[in-house]
């Protein structure tokens, strides 16, 4: 059972979904994988404007005419901190929608070697550098693979520290119910409204913390290992 302050919005979006299709196919280019990442970024960043806030507008056209429109007032009110190194090309996805966007990055790797105990990793944090948050920014935590969610718990408690948002999204390419419970109480934990965007949710982490079937290291299949 997920809590009130968490929403889950899976991209079911035959073009999303195509597209992990590739980035799942072990035979995929580092390129290519690349590439996916972005474009994926980019859908769930036009996934997250319905979540923004708009306002009517009025613009004169070249024929002089007076027309009504919209405008999305949020729209200069975004952060993206990126969890590196894997998400990176997903932020590059992010920020063609999010052109205007503040970014803040945080180098953060499960210790692997101590192991995962109750699907729950220890997290390293080797830097951190996130810009302003005021109670209007909306905060969109870049992190393409939500195992345990272990990274994206402290990620959220490392940016509260920086000052609170309006919203949190989260921007995910696959993410396990295992995590989704654990962001859960993160949420209400830390009294944060938080919205996960994933492009699938994956049921299994394996004993070494990858998910499954998943798409394997993501950060070794976008850069190289
Ligand atoms: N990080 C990855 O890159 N892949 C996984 O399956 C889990 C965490």
């Amino acid at each position: 059972m997920l809590g009130r302050l968490l929403k889950v919005k899976v991209i079911d979006h035959p073009y999303a979904q195509a597209i992990l299709t590739v980035l799942r196919d072990r035979r995929t280019s580092q390129i290519e994988f690349r590439k996916g990442l972005v474009r994926l970024g980019r859908v769930l960043g036009l996934e997250m404007v319905k979540e923004l806030e708009v306002e009517e507008c009025e613009v004169e056209t070249p024929l002089g005419v007076k027309t009504r429109g919209i405008r999305v007032k949020d729209l200069d009110q975004v952060v993206i901190i990126t969890v590196l190194r894997a998400a990176w090309p997903l932020t590059e996805g992010l920020v063609k929608i999010f052109f205007n966007a503040k970014q803040g990055v945080i180098v953060a790797k499960r210790v692997e070697e101590k192991g995962m105990r109750n699907y729950e990793f220890e997290v390293d944090v080797a830097y951190v550098k996130i810009p302003t948050i005021t109670p209007e920014s909306i905060v969109i935590l870049s992190d393409v693979m939500v195992a345990t969610g272990s990274t994206a718990d402290r990620a959220l408690r490392e940016i509260i520290t920086h000052g609170r948002a309006k919203k949190y999204l989260l921007a995910s390419i696959i993410i396990t119910p295992i995590a989704l419970t654990r962001l859960s109480k993160a949420s209400e934990e830390l009294g944060i409204n938080l919205t996960v965007y994933s492009v699938a949710v994956d049921p299994e982490v394996n004993n070494r913390g990858y998910i499954v079937p998943g798409l394997g290291d993501a950060g070794d299949r976008a850069f190289g290992s």
